[in-house]
């Protein structure tokens, strides 16, 4: 068993991000700062100091006890609206390190228990010295321009008519670079240039990194991905269907794309 990397304190008062199986407790759809007895739970299985926010730590505690209520269990998802952005993030990184911990409870060499290490975030095995560190998958974005045109896809996983820029996973071994022109070529068959870094995004469904590059149209006629994309097409800017909210990065990216188009019109 992990041991305890901070000792337990029910009085204490803190932002408490307090995760069951993927999900956060919240309180009036916030997190709730105040203490543990005031949550009137059970004691948790493990408590990491994950931030601080207004003088006070955040503090991740793994709940593994029955929950009672589940209707205040919620997805790090309901933060994404959130009027100031460090409540996603810190909501991802509570998620993600959960997950984390209870993933690698045991030596994925050895096979013996793992314990946390208190000086950074990870899980050591005392045996024999094998270090695993929080597990973070990046995975590019691209928002292809051609003209006054932007490329947008239908992943077979979205409904009819919501559209979104490709996306794919990075592999080992390659650049980010690298890997946008890859995904770009296998799910549409375009090929891209003049690739220009956009930003980045914590994504913690459920470890990815999301980091976006707009990218130009250099040739090639859309031909979509079996069992990926269900359809490509090229949308004039100022005439897009339903695209991704402007919280995720996928939806800042569209909008500055077609705020540019706008002022070289
Ligand atoms: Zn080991």
């Amino acid at each position: 068993m992990v041991k305890h990397s901070l000792p337990f304190d029910p009085q204490q008062t803190a932002w408490w991000f307090v995760v069951s199986q993927g999900k956060l407790l919240l309180r009036s759809e916030r997190i709730p700062q105040t203490s543990w007895q005031q949550l009137a739970l059970s004691e948790p299985a493990q408590i990491c100091q994950i931030g601080e926010w207004q003088g006070l730590p955040c503090l991740l505690a793994i709940y593994q006890d029955r929950i009672t209520d589940p209707e205040l269990w919620h997805s790090p998802r309901a933060l994404l609206m959130a009027a100031e952005p460090h409540w996603f993030e810190l909501a991802a990184r509570a998620v993600q390190l959960s997950l984390f911990l209870q993933t690698h409870r045991y030596c994925g060499q050895c096979g013996c228990a793992m314990q946390l290490v208190n000086w950074e975030l990870a899980m050591l095995c005392h045996k024999c010295g094998h270090r695993a560190y929080p597990r973070i998958s990046p995975c590019v974005l691209v928002a292809i321009r051609r003209g006054t045109d932007i490329l947008l896809a239908r992943s077979e996983r979205h409904k009819p008519g919501y559209f979104s820029i490709l996306a794919g996973f990075v592999e080992s071994g390659e650049t980010l670079e690298q890997a946008a022109v890859r995904e770009v070529a296998e799910e549409v068959g375009v090929r891209i240039g003049n690739l220009r870094y956009a930003g980045s995004q914590p994504w913690p469904f459920p470890h990815s990194l999301m980091v976006g590059f707009y990218a130009d149209y250099q040739s090639g006629d859309i031909v979509c991905q079996e069992d990926e994309i269900a359809e490509a097409h090229w949308f004039r800017l100022d005439d897009l269907p339903e695209v991704p909210p402007s919280e995720s990065l996928s939806g800042q990216m569209i909008r500055a794309l077609q705020a540019e188009a706008g002022k070289t019109k």
